[in-house]
């Protein structure tokens, strides 16, 4: 998160509907506006109580159970994220996997990456542009990340090469700021070189490509991959299809709080109250329609 991180969607369509943002505040807020305002959710609707923080879930693994529902359950072993001593295996009827994918950074396999000899970082690390004063920056990807970094990298005077693999951007670039397609290799002697044959050695080489999808805890038995960064096989892209609808997956997007996570979760109530049938496509379809946005 970085220092001057505005939201890029409007408050008014990132709040709960129960629950709008303060009036006094502009529609596209700063990151700190957006944890007030997670925090005053917290305690209008009293839901401290019944969240246990620091705690690491290390594994999530189905298990049979007589008593439960579809004769399976989850077991759930976690540990305190603080000093990570007590290990605890707790068993739950459902679980509801939403840990976030903006925390493994994504580094694609450029060829001779190693020779790069300046300094190489990811946009998961960028905190404020004024370390990068007057520096010649590399900063690869197009994305919201990489085009609100270079905005930021030009008002201190960094000399930025935005190499992205989109049309060339028509708009006017900021200061110091212009195009290249993507890196192709790094050279021998540290010089990166692009697709169309430009070479160029920065004292930064920035990453803003994105995350991995990762689910470290997740039992085996779930038969879930990850490619590409897609999450398979998941009915809907949301549930294992190998198992009754007693997990639900809010990893798929960026999204925006409000639609996505009501969708979610009222389709999580609904399969407790119908659960999903063997061919569960058309019924399934029908309930999808009703709830999504
Ligand atoms: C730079 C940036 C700008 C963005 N701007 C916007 C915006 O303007 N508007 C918008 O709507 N969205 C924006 N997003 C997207 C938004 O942040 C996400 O959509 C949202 O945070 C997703 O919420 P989440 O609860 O699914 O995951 P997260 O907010 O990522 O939360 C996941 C949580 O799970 C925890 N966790 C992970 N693994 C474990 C584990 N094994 N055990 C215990 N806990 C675990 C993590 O520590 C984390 O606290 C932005 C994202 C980025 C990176």
């Amino acid at each position: 998160m970085y220092r001057n991180l505005r939201t890029n969607i409007p408050k008014e369509v990132m709040s709960f509907p129960d629950f709008p943002f303060e009036k006094h505040l502009p529609s596209f807020v700063h990151h700190t506006e957006v944890r007030n305002y997670l925090e005053k959710y917290c305690d209008h609707f009293r839901l401290r109580d019944h969240i246990q923080f620091n705690t690491m879930v290390d594994s999530v693994k189905p298990v049979q159970e007589k008593r439960g529902w579809h004769g399976l359950a989850w077991d759930i072993t976690t540990t305190d994220g603080i000093s990570k001593t007590k290990s605890i295996t707790e068993r739950f009827d459902a679980v509801m996997v939403c840990n976030g994918h903006f925390y493994d950074p994504y580094i694609p396999a450029i060829p001779g990456l190693k020779n790069f000899t300046g300094m190489l970082m990811h946009s998961h690390d960028y905190r404020n542009p004024e370390p990068f004063s007057g520096k010649s920056v590399v900063l690869l990807g197009a994305g919201l990340s990489g085009l609100d970094i270079a905005m930021e990298l030009s008002s201190v005077d960094a000399q930025v090469i935005l190499s992205h693999r989109q049309r060339p951007l028509t708009c006017t670039l900021p200061k110091g700021v212009q195009q290249a397609p993507p890196v192709k290799r790094v050279l021998e002697d540290g010089m990166l070189q692009f697709q169309d044959g430009r070479l160029a050695k920065p004292e930064v080489f920035l990453f803003c490509t994105g995350y991995n999808f990762t689910f470290p805890f997740l039992d085996s038995k779930l038969g879930l991959h990850v490619q590409e960064h897609l999450v398979s096989p998941l009915y809907k892209f949301l549930m294992p299809r190998r198992f009754p609808p007693s997990s639900l997956w809010a990893s798929a997007e960026l999204s925006a709080p409000s639609l996505t996570s009501i969708a979610r979760s009222s389709l999580y109530s609904l399969s407790w109250m119908d659960p999903l049938p063997c061919h569960p496509v058309r019924r399934w379809n029908r309930m999808w329609r009703w709830i999504s946005p």
